[in-house]
């Protein structure tokens, strides 16, 4: 089980902590306004706080670096099945129109967008947004590729997950994370065959990579490091 807690850090800022007992070592990243740590189950403060003392400035400076993209008429979100953009109307509402493969969200001219409620409240509009973009394709692909491989599984949901793009339980379960959809179908394709084989190979064997790339009819593990390139930026 995962034990999470969040601590507002003098000297750190926010810091999100979850205690993983799989986890070997300590494992920090910075995510903006949020340094993430991973603890082990038996980790010290003491061990966490000589890990701060020892990565903390880095940290920030990582920080720094990754700051939120500001949401304004500048934003866009372009992927193979949807774009998305931000346009000022003349009517006094928040509105998504659609055009095809187009999406617009409409706001009043009027709105200052760039104070920081405002903004947050976009980020929060936009994640709403693509779990629903998430909806439309991940489970029907999912269902479409378990068929044409053979392959079973229990459920699948939907997780708003910036650091896993897919997991699956050993009952079959398959989590899948939303910003998935803003991949290149290709690499879509292998996140989802990569979660189906472990319904067969709950490991990464040979035999696991072997049957994935029977799946992808391709060496798969080109596409893994492709898929390691892949940073979700855009929230
Ligand atoms: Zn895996």
């Amino acid at each position: 089980m995962l034990k999470k807690s969040l601590i507002a850090h003098p000297q750190y800022g926010n810091i999100e902590i979850t205690r993983n007992p799989r986890a070997r070592r300590i494992i920090l990243r910075a995510r903006p306004n949020l340094l993430c740590i991973t603890l082990p189950t038996f980790a010290t403060t003491k061990e966490l706080e000589r890990a701060l003392e020892m990565y903390g400035k880095k940290l920030l400076e990582q920080q720094d670096a990754i700051q939120p993209k500001t949401i304004d008429a500048s934003y866009r979100i372009e992927t193979p099945q949807f774009t998305f953009g931000l346009q000022p109307h003349n009517g006094d509402k928040f509105l998504i129109k659609q055009n095809g493969r187009e999406h617009i969200l409409l706001y009043p001219a009027a709105t200052n967008l760039h104070c920081p409620r405002r903004q947050a409240w976009l980020r929060d509009v936009i994640k709403r947004y693509l779990r629903g973009r998430a909806k439309d394709i991940l489970p029907g692909r999912l269902q479409q590729l378990a068929t044409r491989h053979g392959f079973r599984y229990s459920s699948v949901s939907l997780r708003d997950s910036h650091t896993r793009w897919g997991s699956c339980s050993s009952r079959g379960s398959i989590s899948l994370s939303i910003y998935l959809v803003l991949l290149p179908d290709e690499l879509i394709d292998y996140v989802l065959l990569h979660e189906l084989c472990h319904t067969v190979e709950m490991n990464h064997s040979e035999r696991f990579w072997a049957l994935l790339d029977k799946a992808c009819q391709c060496d798969s593990r080109t596409l893994r490091q492709v898929l390691r390139k892949h940073k979700c930026d855009i929230l």
